[in-house]
């Protein structure tokens, strides 16, 4: 059993997919245990992205992350960080494979509809971030 953060960004909450994103979660045993609505704001993109404070486009992706309120979650399931970014499919939605969620809602690598973190150690910073200990609801 594994846990992972996933974002639905302010360009999918705007475009009303909240529903057909969790659907797919829920589909493939991905079970919600935290979520919450949050619009965050441009200092706390950047303290969630700084990873990447080096790269050209962190100004437009931190700007874009406080633009407008996100959908914050931590699924829980078996091979969850995996098993979200395959459901969310490539960064670039022009190279997603058909099917996944990417490919499905999103515009461009810069209004990319979803994040999911990709390794364990990600997984865990992303988490805490986020949600403390409380937040997290066990799933029986
Ligand atoms: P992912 O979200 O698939 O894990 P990254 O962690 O590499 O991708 O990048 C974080 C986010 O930054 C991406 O989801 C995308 O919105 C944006 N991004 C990544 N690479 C680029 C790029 N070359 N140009 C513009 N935006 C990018
Ligand atoms: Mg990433």
């Amino acid at each position: 059993m594994e846990r992972t953060l996933s974002i639905i960004k302010p360009d999918g909450v705007k475009k009303n997919f909240i529903g057909e994103i969790i659907k797919r979660f829920e589909s493939n045993n991905l079970r919600p245990v935290a979520m919450k609505m949050m619009h965050m704001s441009k200092r706390e993109a950047e303290g969630f992205y700084a990873v990447h404070s080096e790269r050209p486009f962190f100004k437009d992706l931190t700007d874009f992350m406080s633009s407008g309120p996100c959908l914050v979650m931590v699924l829980e399931g078996d091979n969850a960080i995996k098993a979200n970014r395959d459901l969310m499919g490539a960064t670039n939605p022009a190279d997603a494979a058909p099917g996944t969620i990417r490919a499905d809602f999103a515009d461009s690598i810069d209004n990319n509809i979803a994040h999911g973190s990709d390794a364990p150690d990600t997984a865990a910073f992303e988490i805490g971030y986020f949600f403390n200990g409380l937040e997290l609801c066990d799933r029986v």
